[in-house]
């Protein structure tokens, strides 16, 4: 599978990107990592310019999802399953970017009053367990018993996370600890990856990783002035069906949802994201789409968002100056001052 490949390139002109000029438009996509396609599009000057920033989001995104994969182990790097592999054994050191991210979960452990755990590993090995079961047999929709999800919970320790940025290390103080960093290592890359590669030659981007968007300045074709985004409609019969589109830029737009990661046992969905109170998956909204500056920030709130009873989530993203669109089980959606504004059909906002 080459980077390479769905190349779309209508020449336009364009203006207020550059203040004039031709842009071309570009896109691309990859898989292999963190489970998902990476979709990229932008307006470029030339195609080499799109190439060299592509090609860097992808290496990038590549060594991120290796340090954060937790199933793995690869030749000469240790990752979060070294360190997990090393619980109730030594600390571990890792690169930066692990010391990081653990740093800003543990932020937001607190800011969330414990709603998103990254030592929740234990608990969360248990439902994705009984998930894969389900996929390779749908007769085997089970549940876990409740002895089975308290004795991962009693792993579940947040008080032993250490970290420590002087040495680099992560250490796990307990045997059977686990980290799990699903909730935000994909935004969390995505938003590295696009910081750091080089944009010359490319004016505007869209980056897509799994209802993990990145919108990067606006469209170079004279008659939009933002990226479209659609948010999925959760269980939507045919692809591509929305329950609205949004006009951003220089936004990202992350969703959590119950739609796409589930089983089902006895005829009702179980999602994976897991409310750490009743140790069981949430299931208050269907889907949480956030609105913000940062993805890596935006990722983890989503996850923690989709979690809390609504008054809380909502009060958790308006504290933190974000928006949000919820979409309950039943149907319903709320959303935010902010986030109405940019929206198609429940806000009338345009391209423009
Ligand atoms: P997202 O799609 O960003 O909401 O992330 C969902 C992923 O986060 C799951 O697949 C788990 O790996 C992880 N996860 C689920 N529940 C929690 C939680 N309460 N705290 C931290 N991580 C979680
Ligand atoms: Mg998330």
């Amino acid at each position: 599978m080459g980077w390479l490949t769905g190349w779309l390139v209508p020449l336009v002109l364009f203006t207020g990107c550059t203040g004039g000029g031709t842009a071309e438009k570009y896109s691309t996509h990859f898989y292999g990592v963190f489970d998902t396609v990476v979709e990229i599009q932008a307006y470029a000057e030339n195609q080499e310019s799109f190439q060299r920033f592509a090609e860097s989001v992808e290496t990038r995104m590549r060594e991120l999802h290796q340090l954060f994969d937790i199933y793995h182990t690869y030749d000469g790097m240790n990752n979060l399953k070294t360190v997990n592999d090393q619980a109730g054994k030594k600390p571990v050191q890792v690169a930066e970017e692990a010391i990081d991210l653990l740093s800003l979960y543990s932020e937001w452990y607190t800011k969330t009053g414990g709603a998103v755990d990254p030592t929740l590993g234990p608990l969360l090995a248990v439902w994705h367990d009984y998930r894969e079961a389900y996929q390779s047999d749908p007769s085997q929709g089970r549940v876990p018993s409740e002895e089975e999800l308290e004795a991962a919970a009693q792993l579940c320790v947040f008080s032993g996370l250490e970290i420590d940025p002087e040495a680099s290390t992560l250490y796990l103080k307990h045997p059977g600890m686990r980290l799990d960093v699903g909730a935000a290592a994909k935004g969390y890359a995505a938003q590295l990856a696009a910081e750091e590669s080089s944009k010359e030659g490319v004016f505007s981007y869209l980056i897509s990783a799994g209802g993990n968007i990145i919108a990067s300045g606006a469209p170079c074709d004279g008659r939009r002035s933002k990226w479209a985004v659609g948010i999925q409609q959760p269980f939507a019969e045919t692809a591509g069906q929305y329950a609205d589109v949004l006009y951003v830029t220089d936004c990202a737009v992350v969703t959590s949802g119950d739609y796409q990661r589930y089983y089902v046992a006895d005829g009702k969905i179980y999602g994976h994201i897991i409310d750490p109170t009743t140790r069981m998956p949430a299931e208050e909204y269907h889907s949480v789409t956030i609105l913000g500056e940062y993805s890596g920030i935006s990722d983890l709130l989503s996850t923690a968002a989709f979690i809390l009873p609504y008054p809380e989530s909502r009060r958790l993203v308006e504290e933190n100056g974000a928006d949000a669109i919820w979409i309950f089980s039943d149907g319903r959606i709320e959303a935010t001052e902010g986030a109405v504004q940019v929206m198609r059909d429940l806000g009338g906002a345009t391209a423009e």
